[in-house]
């Protein structure tokens, strides 16, 4: 259920409204948005009976929702989500830009990346110190000393730092160093590492599973949000496909498509999205064109030398050029007429 409150509801409205849920054993879901406050309610395993609310003082109206997702929707925040990380943001006016390497490798390697990516503006920086790698003999990453290299970065450069965590003891470690939880595509169904992530103080990157539809994407972020953490990214990075020219057929179509139904801001990874380095630029260009609210790319000092997903990635110079043609691009929608 979903219960919106009149333009002029006041605080008092709101708080009996939620004290009335809670009395059912049910949790709200409180969401002010720029016209009006709206209120879903999770934990029902049932419809909840409507007429029950529809009559508080301040309620404009009880709707039951019949689609699998509640808080991500629309319906719940009919204004677009921005994200604030610190003074930063996704999903606002400016477009996100978070880049980095694939893996933290070494102090030399994150900081000569760090400082590309400071002079180019962006305001986040990636990488994984739990890489989920197919092969067990791979390079794991450097655990907690990885993050404790990010979390120099963060000082240093004053970037925001997003990073992974695989499980619950990374989870907390990740809490305790990064500035948004990410949450890797194989794990996008490991619910009870989405529901952690629903208890992290850090906004969460949730990237979107290997074979994924467009609901079970959503609805995964729905599991972090009904733990009450309603900082949610969606990142597309492409999906299996039959095809062999690229790593993973990016998916330009989930854009437009999640934001006919949510709220939240999505982000688009071209790096793991093509797998190949001459197809980063031209996706990102693409995926700034399509209304991403962002971008997520991989970037080495020494790409030839990456412990994990060199041939995807860019070298620095590559970098500061994709910045600033997909800068132009985004000024340019930015500018351009609505019809
Ligand atoms: C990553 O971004 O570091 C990563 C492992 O990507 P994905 O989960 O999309 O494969
Ligand atoms: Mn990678």
């Amino acid at each position: 259920m979903l219960i919106v409150m009149k333009a002029d509801a006041t605080e008092r409205d709101i708080a009996e409204v939620e004290r009335r849920i809670a009395e059912l054993g049910y949790r709200p879901h409180t969401m002010p948005g720029a016209s009006r406050t709206a209120i879903g309610v999770t934990g029902n395993d049932r419809p909840v009976d409507i007429t029950r609310f529809e009559t508080l003082p301040g309620v404009a109206e009880a709707i039951r929702v019949t689609k699998p997702y509640k808080l991500v929707s629309l319906d719940l925040r009919p204004d677009k989500s921005v994200v604030r990380v610190g003074d930063a943001e996704i999903g606002g006016d400016e477009l996100a830009i978070i880049a980095g390497p694939c893996a933290v490798e070494s102090r030399e390697q994150v900081f000569a990346v760090a400082e590309a990516v400071r002079r180019s503006g962006a305001r986040f920086f990636r990488g994984g110190a739990f890489k989920p790698r197919t092969s067990p003999y791979a390079f794991q990453g450097l655990g907690e000393e990885g993050l404790k290299l990010l979390a120099e970065v963060r000082e240093a450069f004053g970037l925001k730092v997003v990073t992974e965590a695989v499980d619950e003891a990374s989870a907390d470690l990740v809490d305790r160093y990064a500035d948004v939880f990410q949450v890797g595509a194989r794990n996008m169904q490991n619910f009870s590492l989405l529901k952690r992530a629903g208890r992290s103080p850090h906004p969460v990157l949730l990237k979107r599973g290997l074979s994924a539809t467009v609901d079970e994407w959503l609805l995964a972020a729905e599991y972090v949000m009904a733990e009450g953490n309603y900082n949610v990214i969606l990142c597309e990075r492409g999906v299996r496909t039959f095809t062999q020219h690229t790593r993973n057929t990016l998916d330009l179509a989930a854009v437009p498509a999640v934001q006919r139904i949510s709220h939240l801001p999505v982000v688009i990874d071209p790096s793991h999205g093509t797998g190949k380095n001459h197809m980063v630029t031209p996706l990102a260009r693409a995926g700034v064109a399509v209304g991403a609210d962002g971008l997520i790319i991989e970037v080495h000092n020494q790409p030839e030398l990456a412990l994990s997903d060199g041939a995807q990635s860019l070298t620095l110079e590559q970098y500061g050029q994709l910045v600033q043609e997909v800068r132009a691009i985004h000024e340019a929608i930015a500018h351009a007429p609505v019809g």
